[in-house]
């Protein structure tokens, strides 16, 4: 089938060779004719080349040159594509603005950064929220927002968690912010002002952290008077010896909630400030080890596998309460006997460390609210182990301030693996 173009050169051809040989039959100039056409031929093909380019150049698409024949269809094809093409890019414009336009409303500021983290376009809220001006566009944003934390956090490259900060650009004022890559090595930098929020939950850990520092001064008074009275011998041992010695158990249980409250709280107090130390790791589990198997009195079995040359930057005591709260779960869910094995290596691409054993493990329904606080599988059982439930809500929080995560595996009466994978630059 032959296509629009070539039937139109076609006619033409036919029309004017028919011309030319009734020309050629009227004046005997058979060959002259023939030259005549051929040369008139490749002229006209020229002449339209050159008014095609021009056309194309002058990107006039609406007015058509004078065309005919094959050229006049491809001006014609090349015209309705051009259209479409405008058309559609009419629609992306239209949309690229709506977006931007919506963007302008939203309350929180969002800055659009390019392969080189250089600010290619922000919504109004960034102005009065971070402090970019117009005359930024093409500027690295490092060198807007210059908070060394931010800067950390970029060049981590890990943008799966937002990050807290105090901001430097309006005073008293606490930001959430928020890489998310996109497109093409894209990133977009969303900055929230969380300070309601943040103080907030500043008023609930204050109070936490008050009642708990109230309360331990009577309960200290009230133990040492009911330490007096059991260790006094006398009439009043054989009435109220057993309900002593309860009491006493009770009061150190209280004691041990009120430490891991206060605990949780200072943690949680600290989370946006002080620098990262260094932390020399496996000396703190050298400690870890000879405590356990000092204090142990179920004959666990401890295997120790540390990488004597990983340490890390981070929070030492803090982290001293992860491994010890971890160690000491494992001897605590653990029956006699038991295997017990803590590792601190690296793997391919974390900093881990692992504690698993071969203790009472864990149905799955239960693993994902075992960080929660005061959330046990068995409240009776962490009673009498001298459970407070909140060692796992220590641990979590804890990680999550080193930018760390927990991973539990466990199977119901086989163990469990507690793992904590730390970033490689941590
Ligand atoms: P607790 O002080 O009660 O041990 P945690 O927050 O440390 O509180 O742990 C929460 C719950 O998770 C525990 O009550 C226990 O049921 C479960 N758990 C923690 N570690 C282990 C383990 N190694 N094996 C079995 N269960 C565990």
């Amino acid at each position: 089938m032959l296509s629009n173009g070539v039937k139109r050169e076609l006619t033409w051809i036919i029309s004017n060779l028919l011309i030319m040989l009734f020309l050629a039959w009227l004046t005997g100039l058979w060959t002259e004719g023939l030259l005549l056409f051929i040369l008139f031929y490749i002229g006209r093909q020229l002449w339209s080349i050159h008014k095609f380019e021009n056309w194309m150049a002058s990107r006039k698409t609406n007015a058509y040159p004078p065309a005919s024949g094959y050229w006049s269809e491809l001006t014609y094809l090349v015209s309705k594509k051009q259209r479409a093409l405008e058309k559609h890019a009419d629609l992306n414009l239209y949309k690229s603005e709506q977006f931007k336009a919506a963007s302008m409303l939203i309350p929180d500021a969002i800055v659009s950064l390019d392969h080189h983290n250089k600010i290619e376009w922000f919504n109004t809220v960034s102005k009065s929220l971070i402090g970019v001006r117009r005359q930024d566009i093409g500027v690295k944003i490092e060198s807007v927002v210059r908070q060394p934390e931010f800067i950390q956090y970029l060049k981590s490259a890990n943008f799966s968690k937002s990050l807290t900060v105090n901001s430097s650009y309006k005073k008293a004022r606490t930001y959430e912010m928020q890489v998310i890559p996109y497109f093409e090595n894209h990133k977009l930098l969303v900055v929230r002002d969380i300070t309601e929020l943040y103080q907030l939950a500043q008023i609930r850990r204050d109070f936490i952290a008050n009642a708990s520092h109230e309360l331990r001064t009577p309960l200290t008074v009230l133990r040492g008077y009911l330490e007096v009275m059991i260790d006094t011998p006398g009439e009043h041992q054989k009435t109220w010896g057993v309900p002593l010695e309860h009491m006493e158990t009770q009061s150190l249980r209280m004691q041990a909630i009120i430490e891991d409250l206060l605990t949780l709280s200072t943690i949680e107090a600290e989370s946006i400030a002080s620098e990262k130390e260094q932390v020399n790791v496996p000396e703190m589990l050298k400690q870890l080890e000879q405590d356990v198997k000092q204090l142990g009195n179920k004959n666990h079995d401890f295997v120790f596998d540390i990488d004597e040359s990983l340490v890390i930057k981070g929070y030492a005591e803090p982290l001293k309460s992860v491994f010890t709260n971890l160690v000491s779960n494992a001897v605590r869910y653990s029956p006699d006997g038991g295997e017990i094995v803590v590792s601190w290596l690296k793997d391919n691409a974390n900093i881990v460390f692992e504690v698993q054993d071969s203790g009472l493990g864990i149905s799955q329904e239960h693993i994902p609210r075992l960080t929660e606080r005061f959330y046990r599988v068995d409240k009776d059982r962490s009673r009498v182990t001298g459970g407070t439930g909140l060692g796992l809500a220590i641990v979590k929080h804890v990680l999550e301030r080193h930018g760390a995560e927990l991973h539990i595996d466990s199977v119901l009466g086989k163990g469990s693996v507690f793992r904590c994978e730390f970033p490689m630059d941590a």
